[in-house]
């Protein structure tokens, strides 16, 4: 006799449906070797976990924005493929610069050994209190937007147009780039 048919179907676990979302991350650094900081940071984000790291800009040496009174910043930005929330990826993010040694006590936009922001996650739009994604200054900011315009000039800054429509709009003086890292 046939066998009789099963009582459950069996749900079908494997493969898992993994959803990666690019991210963008902006990195700083104005303290106690910057350069150092960020090329270390970078090693740090490419072993993060569930994520890979798809591309970086070069480093650009920037003017200050803040207190004038503080040296220059190193900045760059890099593309993360990741499976993290958006929330859990800020918390890794927020553990990384702590390793470094950021103090959170200081004046708003003081001298910081690191800062990692996240600036786009896919092309969500997040508005929470301790999360805002895009990153609330990034359309106006040429630290920003100059390093990440090298990786991402087509990408679309949600409610703000592309990364080069916004780079074009920018008046960038202060930013540059520095020849090696
Ligand atoms: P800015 O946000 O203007 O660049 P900052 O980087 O100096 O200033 P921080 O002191 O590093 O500001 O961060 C303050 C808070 O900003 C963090 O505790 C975090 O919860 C919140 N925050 C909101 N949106 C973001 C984001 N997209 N990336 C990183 N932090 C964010
Ligand atoms: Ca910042
Ligand atoms: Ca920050």
């Amino acid at each position: 006799t046939p066998p009789s048919a099963p009582a459950f179907k069996p749900v079908r676990r494997w493969p898992l449906k993994l959803i990666m979302v690019d991210a963008y991350i902006g990195l700083g650094s104005n303290l106690d070797d910057p350069q150092a900081h960020i090329i270390r940071a970078l090693e740090e984000l490419k072993q993060l976990p569930g994520s890979c790291l798809v591309g970086r800009s070069s480093l650009y040496v920037t003017s200050p924005v803040g207190p004038q009174s503080q040296p220059d910043y190193i900045n760059a930005a890099c593309r993360l493929g990741t499976e993290l929330g958006a929330h859990d990826l800020l918390e890794q993010l927020q553990a990384i610069e702590h390793c470094h040694g950021r103090l959170r006590e200081g004046e708003q936009w003081g001298p910081r050994t690191l800062d990692l922001d996240l600036l786009l996650y896919g092309s969500e739009i997040i508005d929470m209190p301790d999360l805002k994604v895009p990153h609330s200054e990034l359309h106006r900011r040429c630290f920003v937007l100059q390093p990440l315009h090298e990786i991402a000039g087509d990408v679309v800054v949600p409610g703000h147009g592309s990364v080069s429509d916004l780079l074009a709009a920018a008046d960038c003086n202060g930013v540059r780039k520095l020849d090696h890292d």
